[in-house]
């Protein structure tokens, strides 16, 4: 039987059939996969195959093999520095949301995430939320943002996920697709979900962050089937879109806007610093690159602000 894993408490897996059965599940013996050090061989998302057995007077299903993943996203193990545990994986896309403030989503926030998805290999929409609460020059400032943004080729979206503004339009982008909510606490995830599939309880909201503080055992993913054939991943817990190890040189294949343009540098190594006739150096005076972009990726590259605002990111 071939299934989709929808809950994992470490041990056991709750993994759903394509005919909508749900079967406990465990796993035999040590399940490696290639390339990975991780502590949890199978997360949430994953594709598996299983049978059943019997075990003491217990039906159980057991995994005998799991799919390639499309993407899958990590963060260090908490106790093994030097293991990743896998949060998630084979997820169609990331809904990152976005407010001018309260809280204030700083773009070098957006653009870390925005490089880590790009790492991760998965499509990231921007929503932007609580289009209602800003003034005219706040207006001015979002809707700078939102341009920035699209020209480089992500989606944007304005909505409002407490007056219920675009709502519907969030809906279709989520239509056969499993996603997933992130940005600062405050942004509105849990009303835009609530919002979206009125009822549906997710643990997010009920673990407040000073009881985080303190924890040291691993929450775990659970995906959830919405009434409108879409599913979303909730991460309860989990701080930061996980952890990509990357080359200096290759964060600048992540902004996609430098990406186009690196092969008319002269360099084939440029890292778009101080080297001569530079493409992305040119765009930036000319204007067809953000000044707010480039700032971010120096950042990035140099390792400023390594902890950058993450605190408040869930
Ligand atoms: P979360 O921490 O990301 O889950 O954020 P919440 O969903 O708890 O929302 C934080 C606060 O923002 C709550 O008081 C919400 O009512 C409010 N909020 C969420 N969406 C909107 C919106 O579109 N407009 C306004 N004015 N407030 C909103
Ligand atoms: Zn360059």
């Amino acid at each position: 039987m071939r299934g989709t894993v929808y809950k994992s408490t470490g041990s056991w897996y709750s993994v759903k059939t394509e005919e909508g059965v749900f079967y406990n599940c465990r796993i035999k013996g040590k399940f490696r996969i290639k390339g990975i050090k991780s502590t949890n061989p199978i997360a949430v998302g994953d594709l598996v195959e299983f049978h059943l057995e019997e075990i003491g007077d217990e039906i159980v299903g057991v995994i005998s093999h799991i799919e390639d993943r499309k993407n899958y996203i990590i963060r260090k193990s908490v106790n093994l520095s030097k293991q990743t545990h896998i949060i998630a994986a084979n997820l169609d896309q990331v809904f990152l949301l976005i407010t001018l403030n309260n809280p204030t989503t700083f773009t070098s926030f957006i653009d870390r995430f925005l490089v880590t998805s790009e790492a991760y290999d998965i499509p990231v929409i921007l929503l932007f939320n609580k289009m209602d609460i800003y003034d005219a020059d706040e207006m001015v400032e979002v809707n700078y943002l939102i341009n920035l943004y699209r020209d480089v080729g992500y989606e944007c979206i304005e909505i409002e996920a407490k007056g219920g503004f675009n709502i519907d339009k969030v809906k279709e982008h989520m239509i056969g697709k499993t996603s997933m909510f992130s940005g600062h606490s405050g942004v509105g995830k849990s009303t835009l979900i609530n919002a979206l599939e009125p009822g549906l309880e997710l643990k997010t909201t009920e673990i407040s962050e000073q009881h985080l503080q303190g924890q040291h055992t691993t929450t775990f993913a659970e995906m959830y089937d919405l009434s409108f054939d879409a599913r979303i991943i909730d991460t309860p817990g989990i701080k930061g879109f996980g952890i990509v190890d990357m080359e200096k040189d290759e964060i600048g294949d992540y902004f996609p806007e430098f990406f186009k343009l690196k092969s008319e540098c002269k360099f084939n190594n440029c890292l778009h610093l101080d080297e001569p006739k530079c493409a992305i150096k040119r765009a930036l005076e000319e204007n067809t690159i953000s000044w707010s972009r480039y700032r971010s990726y120096v950042q990035m590259l140099t390792g400023e602000e390594e902890n950058y605002r993450m605190d408040n990111y869930k």
